[in-house]
């Protein structure tokens, strides 16, 4: 009897692999027994590699998920490159600060058309897909502000808060075909979308301040809540938002 969180022959989509939490979560996976396509607009050289020294396959995809005009394309070669698709990690996205008196339209447009528009239609894509082979997982990244209002980030918090209610209308929809949607919410966690808070002294004593864990979390942090989400030991688990967040909401 396999293990349940076994991925050993199932195939994953990661946008953004190849930095911070994509990254890592494209090798957990992989770890667990999935071969994984590494979806993004900078080559992820480094993932696949990590990938291959596992022994599990890596297909490398590009695409700019600033727009929709992939998401058809990125299924399409993931099927034609690993053969299968049994789970999508909506992870890559953008920040963009600014007081909410003057945050402009561009700012707004762009996380938005990334961070929820790309993640709705690429979701849409791999969903019939999904729904057509009998079953499936998607796991959209999330945020601490898919449950606060954050500050100085009005797009970003207006995307990760639209992520949350998504997940649970996929889930909805889908959970009779199979198709489980959950999401995870990341604390603070060090990568380059958080390299100008860790640079702030003030903000980042405020930060560390408040997380009962002490620390900033690493992107492998991630990587365990991935895993499960992806495999059958998640097969009920459905429009869930998982916090792996060193108990920041708790306080
Ligand atoms: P990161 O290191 O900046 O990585 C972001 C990833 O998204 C990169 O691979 C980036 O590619 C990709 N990306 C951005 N725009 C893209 C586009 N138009 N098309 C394709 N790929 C694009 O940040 P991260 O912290 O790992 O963030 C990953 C996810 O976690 C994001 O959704 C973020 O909002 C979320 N998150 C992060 C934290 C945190 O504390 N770090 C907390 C909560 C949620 P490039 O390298 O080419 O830019």
């Amino acid at each position: 009897m396999s293990h349940p969180f076994d991925l050993s022959g199932r195939v994953a989509i990661v946008t953004g692999a190849n930095t911070g939490i994509g990254q890592a979560i494209a090798v957990a996976l992989a770890q667990a027994g999935a071969d994984v396509a590494c979806v993004g607009r900078t080559p992820a050289d480094e993932t696949a590699a990590h990938i291959r020294a596992l022994g599990r396959r890596a297909a490398l995809i590009a695409a700019d998920l600033s727009t929709i005009e992939p998401v058809e394309r990125i299924v399409a070669e993931t099927v034609a490159a690993l053969g299968r698709l049994d789970i999508l990690v909506n992870n890559a996205g953008i920040i963009r600060r600014g007081d909410a008196v003057d945050f402009t339209e561009a700012d707004w447009d762009a996380v938005i058309d990334t961070n929820l528009k790309s993640v709705f239609f690429l979701s849409q894509s791999a969903g019939r897909h999904m729904i057509a082979a009998g079953g499936g997982r998607i796991i959209n990244i999330a945020s601490m502000l898919t449950f606060q209002g954050g500050i100085r980030v009005p797009s970003y918090t207006a995307a990760k808060s639209g992520v949350g209610g998504l997940t649970k209308l996929l889930a909805n929809e889908w959970a009779r075909y199979g198709v489980t949607v959950n999401a995870i919410a990341p604390g603070y966690i060090a990568t380059n979308n958080t390299a100008a808070l860790q640079a702030d002294a003030v903000r980042n004593a405020a930060i560390l301040d408040r997380i009962p864990a002490a620390r900033w979390g690493a992107p492998g942090d991630l990587g365990g809540a991935a895993v499960f989400l992806a495999s059958d030991a998640a097969a009920y688990v459905q429009g869930h938002v998982l916090a792996v967040d060193g108990g920041w909401l708790a306080r």
